[in-house]
């Protein structure tokens, strides 16, 4: 008699469950408060009138806010400012529908969905609520445009996706133009602050920007060393460690995309033979 051992699998997976998105309100300085939303944060500036908020994110993190502006002793955010419109930034703006929208003139005739309500040029100053709030455009580089927030008396600057303290840039640069990118960061080095508060990451200094600057001038002089000295991407990405930013957000992850990305724009503005 042959014994036949049936062995019944039991998916012992639990149910599907969304990811919980970890949603906060971190206070910066003064009246300046950052939004975390997992990744990506907003700026929030509490005035007499209401909130200023730069760059929505997503439709669900408007919700959460409008929920928790009590927070920050705030009931309704009455202007949204873009500081660019990459969709992971600037999705979901509908979520306040009374604010007053305020985007670059270069930014797109609508915005996933919401049509800004003024278009400011290159530096624009608001007086809102007894604030001030300096609007520089960083120019194109990372997107078309990069409009940099930066407000006072607390001399905080928003600045996204163009530098963050102590983190490396994403991926391989999808979609910049790098040499304007460098010319971003030059021009937001002119910016006169002092708190660097980022779309993603931690809250730094007006010193974290030069890091962030050295690291691309370092990453880009490395590489150009590399392939002029006839090495393929991938002996660069062994041997590019930029071991000064070890400890940087995204290291392990985006150091060698990083190399990828500036050896492919290397190469295609004819820098290197
Ligand atoms: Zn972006």
């Amino acid at each position: 008699m042959r014994l036949l051992f049936s062995v019944l699998i039991v998916a012992l997976t639990a149910p599907a469950v969304a990811q919980e998105v970890k949603r906060s309100i971190e206070p910066v300085a003064g009246d300046v408060y950052l939004m975390r939303n997992d990744f990506h944060n907003s700026l929030l500036v509490a005035t007499e009138d209401g909130v200023v908020r730069v760059d929505p994110i997503n439709a669900e993190a408007g919700e959460w806010l409008n929920a928790n502006l009590g927070e920050i002793g705030q009931e309704k955010v009455t202007h949204l400012i873009y500081s660019h419109s990459h969709g992971d930034h600037a999705s979901g703006g509908a979520a306040h529908p009374d604010a007053e929208v305020i985007a670059h003139e270069d930014a797109p005739e609508t915005i996933h969905g919401v049509t800004p309500d003024t278009r400011v040029g290159d530096t624009h100053t608001l007086t809102i609520g007894g604030k001030t709030i300096e609007l520089v455009n960083l120019g194109a580089g990372h997107d078309n445009h990069m409009l940099v927030t930066i407000v006072r008396p607390e001399n905080v600057a928003f600045i996204v996706d163009v530098a963050a303290p102590k983190r490396l840039p994403f991926r391989d640069f999808p979609g910049a133009d790098i040499a304007g990118w460098f010319k971003q960061l030059e021009a937001a080095q002119a910016l006169d602050f002092e708190i660097f508060a980022p779309g993603h990451g931690a809250v730094g200094n007006k010193s974290d920007l030069d890091d962030a600057t050295d690291y691309m001038v370092e990453l880009q002089a490395a590489v150009l060393e590399g392939l002029e000295a006839g090495k393929s991407v991938d002996e660069l990405k062994a041997e590019i460690t930029l071991d000064a930013y070890k400890d940087w957000g995204q290291y392990e992850g985006w150091r060698e995309e990083n190399i990828t990305g500036m050896a492919r724009y290397l190469e295609e503005s004819g820098q290197v033979g």
